[in-house]
C-alpha cells in the first residue's frame, strides 16, 4: 500500500539572523554557520533518502563559501532552492510594496544565478504574509507561498521571544506581530487557493497538530527534547499518527540549530534547544526524520503540491533529481 503525501523544508536560517532577532549588536560582521550546518543536513538526509525544500535568504548568496554550501543540496536526492527574503526582516508587514518586492525579487535574481534554477516558493521571516507580499509574488508567478504557521501558541512563543531579546523602540514594536499574530489561528492547517487579481497563489501553511493546533515541526520537537526525549517521541509519534487519522498531508520544517548542538556554538546557547549536546541533537532528529519518512512519502513542498494541482509548475523539469520522480498511487 503506497504511504500518504508529506512534504519536508529547511529555513536557511543563518546566525547573524539569529543574533540580530535577539537584539545582540554583533550580527553586523554576519557571522554564519551554513558550511558546517548544510554539510550535516545533507548527511543525515542523504541516508535517509530524503528531499528537501531549501527557503534561502538573499543575503546569504553572496559569499563563495555559502554559495558553494547552498550548491552542495545537489548531494540530495531531489531538492527545491526557495525564497526566504533578502535580509530575513521578520516584519514585512511594515513595509511598503517597492521594498517587498526588493526583498522578494533581489532574492530570486540570486537564487537563478547560484543554483541554476528558479524558485517557485516563498516563506516570509517570521511567518509573516501581508496581501503586499502575495501580490508581489503573483506578479513574479510564484506556485506558492508558505508563510502561514497556523498555531494555538504563537501568542506564548512571541511573549517568550520578546522577553528573551533585547529589542527596544520600534524594533519592538514590529515583533509584536511575529508568527502571524492572532490571525493565524484561524488560517487552514492545509494548502488552499488563494486569488490575487487574475492569478490563483497556492498557500501550504505549516503543518501544526490536528485539534490542539501545537507546533509538532522539528525544531519544537527537538525544544520538547532538551526536556525529556522520551516526551518529545511520544508526542511526535502521536501527531504524526493524528495527521493520518484525519487525512492531513504534513508539511514539516527544519532549521540549522536542529543539527547544532551546545559544542557548535555558544552564542546560540539562548535558543531553544541549544543546550543539548551534539551528538543527542542529531540522535533524536534523526530518529524524528526516519519515522517521518516510514510513516509518509515525503517530498519537497513543489512536488507535494504538484500532486495537488498537475498544472502547478512548468519549470519542474529544471529541478535536479539523482532519482526517478516516483508517481504516487494517492496524494
Ligand atoms: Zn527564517
Amino acid at each position: 500500500m503506497s504511504l500518504p503525501i508529506a512534504s519536508l523544508s529547511l529555513d536557511l536560517d543563518n546566525k547573524w539572523a539569529y543574533l540580530r532577532a535577539a537584539g545582540r549588536e554583533d550580527w553586523e560582521s554576519r557571522p554564519g554557520y551554513l558550511p558546517m550546518a548544510v554539510n550535516r543536513i545533507t548527511e543525515m538526509l542523504g541516508e535517509l533518502n530524503l528531499p528537501l525544500t531549501v527557503f534561502t535568504v538573499g543575503r546569504d548568496l553572496v559569499e563563495e563559501e555559502d554559495c558553494q554550501a547552498i550548491q552542495s543540496f545537489d548531494r540530495l536526492p531531489r531538492w527545491e532552492p526557495a525564497n526566504h527574503s533578502l535580509n530575513h526582516l521578520p516584519w514585512m508587514h511594515t513595509m511598503d510594496e517597492a521594498e517587498i518586492a526588493d526583498e522578494i525579487e533581489i532574492t530570486d535574481a540570486r537564487i537563478r544565478e547560484v543554483t541554476g534554477r528558479r524558485p517557485l516558493g516563498f516563506r516570509g521571516p517570521g511567518f509573516s504574509c501581508p496581501d503586499e507580499v502575495l501580490r508581489v509574488l503573483a506578479k513574479n508567478n510564484y506556485a506558492y507561498d508558505a508563510s502561514i504557521f497556523p498555531t494555538s501558541i504563537a501568542p506564548i512563543a512571541r511573549a517568550v521571544f520578546l522577553m528573551k531579546t533585547d529589542l527596544k523602540g520600534q524594533a519592538k514594536e514590529n515583533a509584536k506581530k511575529l508568527y502571524g499574530g492572532f490571525a493565524s489561528l484561524r488560517q487552514p492547517n492545509h494548502p488552499f487557493q488563494r486569488n490575487i487579481g487574475d492569478q490563483q497563489l497556492w498557500e501550504m501553511p505549516v503543518t501544526v497538530m490536528p485539534l490542539t493546533r501545537t507546533p509538532i515541526h522539528f525544531s519544537y520537537f527537538t525544544f520538547l527534547a532538551s526536556f525529556s526525549t522520551l516526551a518529545a517521541k511520544a508526542y511526535f509519534r502521536s501527531a504524526l499518527s493524528l495527521c493520518k487519522l484525519t487525512g492531513t498531508s504534513p508539511s514539516l520544517l527544519l532549521h540549522p540549530p536542529d543539527f547544532l548542538g551546545q559544542e557548535d556554538d555558544s552564542d546560540m546557547a539562548y535558543f531553544p534547544g541549544m543546550k543539548m549536546a551534539r551528538q543527542d541533537k542529531l540522535s533524536i532528529v534523526r530518529w524524528g526524520l526516519k519515522l517521518y519518512s516510514e510513516t509518509f512519502d515525503v517530498r519537497c513542498m513543489i512536488d507535494a503540491l504538484r500532486l495537488i494541482d498537475p498544472d502547478v509548475d512548468p519549470d519542474l523539469a529544471n529541478l535536479p533529481t539523482n532519482t526517478p520522480i516516483k508517481q504516487p498511487a494517492t496524494c
